[in-house]
């Protein structure tokens, strides 16, 4: 039987640099599956359908949500995005390491459903930084970054119940970090309720016995 495949969810804040992280993980890793999300924005320039992103209308999404064709989905300044459950099934299933890169609210979703999923948190160092990572990407209007900048004083708040925090200030650490820690968290022994229930039952019972 193939060994399942591990789940990790990458959030962070919009402009912290988690698309390029991705992009160089996947080039240096490129055995890591990498979820394609759905979404109701346009394409930015240079996106490609079905490789950015795959962008539906909002009917198109409502119908994905109706079918429970997403494992999770979520509004982020105002559009709709999901990760399509089949792919993600399928690919742990083989055994692959599957990525999301999705936001906050998503992420929570996929804590309550699969809470074994690693959970890493992308910051740039400072909000200062932040502030002008997303001015200068030049892809945005004034109104757009407000929105960001908004969100993530938000989303702030959110980073505390992530398990590891990737600081990215040098591009090459941080994706080395990214993959380090997959790795390290997959194989690190997990809290198991069912063998912590069975040790404490049986302590109960040998030391009833000692009585
Ligand atoms: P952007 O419009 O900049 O590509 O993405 C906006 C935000 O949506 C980012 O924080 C990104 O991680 C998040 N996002 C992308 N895909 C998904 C998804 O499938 N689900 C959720 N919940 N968020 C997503």
């Amino acid at each position: 039987m193939t060994k399942k495949g591990s789940l990790t969810v990458i959030s962070g804040f919009s402009g912290a640099g988690k698309g390029t992280i991705m992009r160089e993980l996947l080039k240096k890793h490129p055995e890591y599956a990498l979820s394609v999300s759905v979404t109701t924005r346009n394409p930015r320039p240079g996106e490609k359908d079905g490789v950015d992103y795959h962008f539906l209308t909002q009917q198109e999404f409502d119908r994905m949500v109706a079918e429970d064709g997403l494992l999770e989905h979520a509004g982020y300044v105002d559009h709709c995005y999901g990760t399509p459950r089949k792919y993600v099934e399928e690919s742990i299933a083989a055994g692959k390491d599957v990525i999301l890169e999705i936001e906050v609210q998503g992420a929570r979703q996929i804590k309550e459903k699969c809470p074994d999923a690693i959970f890493l948190f992308v910051t740039p160092p400072s909000a200062e930084e932040l502030h002008h990572r997303l001015t200068f990407r030049g892809t945005e209007s004034e109104e757009v970054i407000r929105e960001r900048m908004q969100r993530a004083a938000e989303e702030a708040g959110e980073m505390a119940w992530y398990d590891y925090l990737i600081v990215n200030d040098d591009l090459d650490e941080a994706v080395e970090l990214v993959h380090r820690t997959i790795q390290e968290a997959k194989n690190a022994p997990r809290r198991q309720p069912e063998m912590i229930a069975e040790i404490s039952e049986e302590l109960k019972k040998l030391a009833a016995d000692d009585k």
